[in-house]
């Protein structure tokens, strides 16, 4: 069987999930009578620290559902030019929200260049330019290679936008994974933004669900956008039932993932045709490109090619962007596994003929 590299989404449910789905006591969620998932939402919202949470069905609902509540039409949604809201999820806050999306820099180590977000803070004297409402954060930063944002830094970025009056989400995923990163409870970093979106569904291995929490006005008004977008579900508390697990059993071992994830870094690291630099792993997703004996990157066709003959050898993981790999680490993958992606690595780099 193949090594699955590709996510952390590819994760399967434990055992305990199964159990706790079989067993789950269910009623309909849109008239909020499913206990299991009231029970995951005030589990939530008291792990984050927030007044009230919300099950949604995708990290991409979340967050979507956050910027049309935080933002109305024609104002301004700020994030990061490498974050997940401004690339992958089909320009969200624009398409359904009318919120023009505007993009800041990112930096190499997933924080916002600040003197491009300053001049984003817009507020409402120039009848030339639509006013800021919400910016947003990514945590941990997947194409910044899973890199994490600390409690200063979070901080830092809420305090530009609140002193013009403008709310702060998180982008958090993964956020679990900068908490065990950091050795801080999430708490601590939801504490400076007003909302927060997480996912069950990748490191934390449940097979479906995102959390968004912040306060109850929030929560209030997040629950009929949820309605609006066709998220209202009925006896999830199936799903819901995994997601309890998900968080109170599988955040600690997520430090078994960023072990792993050094682990393959390391070993990539000795060969001349990877560059990779271990040190810059602080998480759970690996960022490398392939480059020729000249130190030059490889194309794209040379890239695909590779990632296609790993797949031969065993070892699945994807692209990012044209000549970056992503390889993610993730409940299922142990140390031996580790240690065979090598291999399977190695025997793809001497068959994808690099000169
Ligand atoms: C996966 C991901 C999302 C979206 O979650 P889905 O559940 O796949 O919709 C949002 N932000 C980041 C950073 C992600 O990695």
């Amino acid at each position: 069987m193949s090594i699955d590299l590709r996510s952390d989404t590819v994760t399967l449910p434990s055992p305990a999930m199964r159990e706790a789905m079989y067993q789950a006591e269910l009623g309909d969620d849109v008239y909020g009578e499913d206990p299991t998932i009231n029970r995951l939402q005030e589990l939530a919202a008291e792990r984050t620290g927030k007044e009230a949470a919300l099950f949604v069905p995708s990290g991409t609902m979340g967050n979507a559902i956050a910027t049309l509540v935080h933002a109305q039409r024609g104002r301004t949604v700020i994030a990061g030019d490498a974050s997940h809201i401004y690339n992958y999820e089909a320009g969200g806050p624009s398409t359904l929200g009318g919120s023009p999306l505007r993009p800041v820099p990112n930096l190499s180590d997933g924080m916002l260049d600040l003197d491009k977000l300053r001049a984003e803070l817009t507020d409402e004297s120039d009848t030339h330019i639509a006013p800021a409402a919400l910016v947003c954060i990514e945590n941990t930063h997947n194409r910044c290679g899973g890199a994490v944002l600390n409690q200063s830094q979070i901080e830092t970025i809420a305090n530009l936008a609140h002193a013009q009056g403008v709310a702060v989400h998180i982008d958090g995923a993964r956020i679990f994974n900068a908490a065990i990163a950091l050795g801080v409870p999430v708490h601590e970093l939801a504490r400076p933004v007003d909302s927060l979106m997480f996912c069950l569904s990748k490191g934390l291995s449940a097979p479906v669900g995102s959390m968004l929490v912040g306060n109850k006005e929030f929560i209030r008004q997040a629950t009929r956008v949820r309605k609006l977008l066709g998220g209202g579900m009925r006896q999830a508390g199936v799903l819901a039932a995994a997601g309890i697990i998900a968080l109170e059993q599988m955040v600690e071992r997520l430090a078994e993932d960023h072990k792993h994830c050094k682990q393959l870094a390391q070993g990539l690291a000795d060969f001349p045709q990877i560059e990779v630099d271990p040190e810059r792993v602080a998480t759970n997703i690996l960022i490398f490109q392939l480059r020729d004996s000249q130190q030059q990157p490889l194309t794209p066709a040379k890239t695909a090619r590779f990632l296609q003959l790993a797949g031969k050898h065993g070892v699945l993981m994807g692209s990012m962007g044209e000549k970056a790999i992503r390889a993610v680490t993730h409940y299922g993958i142990e140390a031996e596994h580790i240690t065979s992606a090598i291999t399977g690595i190695r025997r793809a780099l001497i068959d994808t003929d690099i000169e």
